[in-house]
């Protein structure tokens, strides 16, 4: 991508960044934001599918003010993340900014969920971000100056339950803590580790809102704001928590959400998915 460009205006001394599932949605807009602010030199797009993915680092590419490079990767795969990581130091000599954003759902009854779905979605929403995570840690570790962020793309659904949805809601919970427990072992190495959590935002993942009005009126009635939200409303969070603005920001969670999580009876006012009986 770099020789393929054609601008000379790009920031050289910026910060490096990776944000996995960045092919589209929230990923594709937060690696947007990141080469819209001028302060990294070098943005790392990843996903499985590699035209989506080389797509959005040309883009990036094209913007001008950043260094691009598209990594094929499954983050559910070990030896992917691994690789991931390796070629962003081994492409730009350093790793500033990891977002933990690459994640999948799957509407399943609790008692027909197979051991296969349930690791499936461990794996993509919660083994993934760790792996991703302790590798880019290393070399924050040891890189100079040293020390780095990462920001972990979780869900409301983190604190609130979501019925039928029990392996993500399992793995978004288990992504907190970890990034409060990452953020005190490693806030004194100048690892900043932080979790925003968007509620409903218009993406692939809620396709079926845009398809089924009577669904989206629902969700809207459990929205202050009354409005699904939009990808750049996420992004807009994910930058300025990657920034130097966030340097007294660690071990803390961001819900992006329109006010969902303000109902204090949120979880109660949820449909429990079972059919009632008379
Ligand atoms: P999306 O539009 O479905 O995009 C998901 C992204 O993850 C894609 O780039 C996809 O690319 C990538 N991905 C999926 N499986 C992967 C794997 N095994 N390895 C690597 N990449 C993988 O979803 P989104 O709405 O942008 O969601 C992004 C994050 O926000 C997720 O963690 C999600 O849980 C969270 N979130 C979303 C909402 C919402 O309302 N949209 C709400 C709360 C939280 P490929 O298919 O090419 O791999």
């Amino acid at each position: 991508m770099s020789e393929a460009s054609t601008h000379n205006n790009k920031n050289r001394r910026g910060k490096v960044a990776v944000v996995t599932g960045s092919d589209r949605g929230i990923g594709r807009a937060i690696a947007l934001s990141f080469a819209k602010s001028y302060t990294y030199s070098g943005i790392v797009v990843s996903a499985r599918k590699r035209e989506e993915t080389e797509r959005v680092a040309k883009e990036i590419e094209d913007m001008g003010n950043s260094d691009s490079i598209a990594v094929i990767s499954d983050v559910s795969q070990e030896a992917d993340c691994i690789r991931l990581i390796d070629e962003t130091v081994k492409h730009y000599g350093r790793i500033d900014v990891l977002v933990n954003n690459a994640g999948i759902q799957q509407e399943v009854p609790f008692e027909d969920t197979s051991v296969e779905v349930w690791q499936k979605i461990i794996a993509v929403d919660l083994t993934g971000p760790f792996v991703c995570s302790r590798e880019a840690v290393k070399h924050m570790l040891n890189q100079n100056p040293k020390g780095g962020c990462i920001i972990n793309i979780s869900s409301v659904h983190q604190i609130i339950p979501k019925p039928h949805y029990v392996p993500y809601a399992t793995s978004k919970a288990g992504i907190e803590m970890m990034t409060k427990t990452m953020a005190l072992e490693l806030a004194q190495d100048n690892i900043r580790v932080n979790v925003v959590a968007p509620g409903a935002i218009e993406t692939d993942m809620n396709q079926e809102l845009k398809e089924d009005k009577a669904e989206l009126d629902k969700v809207l009635r459990r929205i202050p704001l009354r409005r699904i939200g939009t990808p750049d409303e996420v992004a807009n969070m994910v930058e300025f928590l990657a920034s130097d603005k966030a340097s007294y920001v660690t071990g803390s969670a961001f819900f992006i959400d329109g006010g969902m999580t303000l109902y204090p009876s949120f979880s109660s006012s949820i449909d429990s998915g079972k059919k009632q009986e008379n």
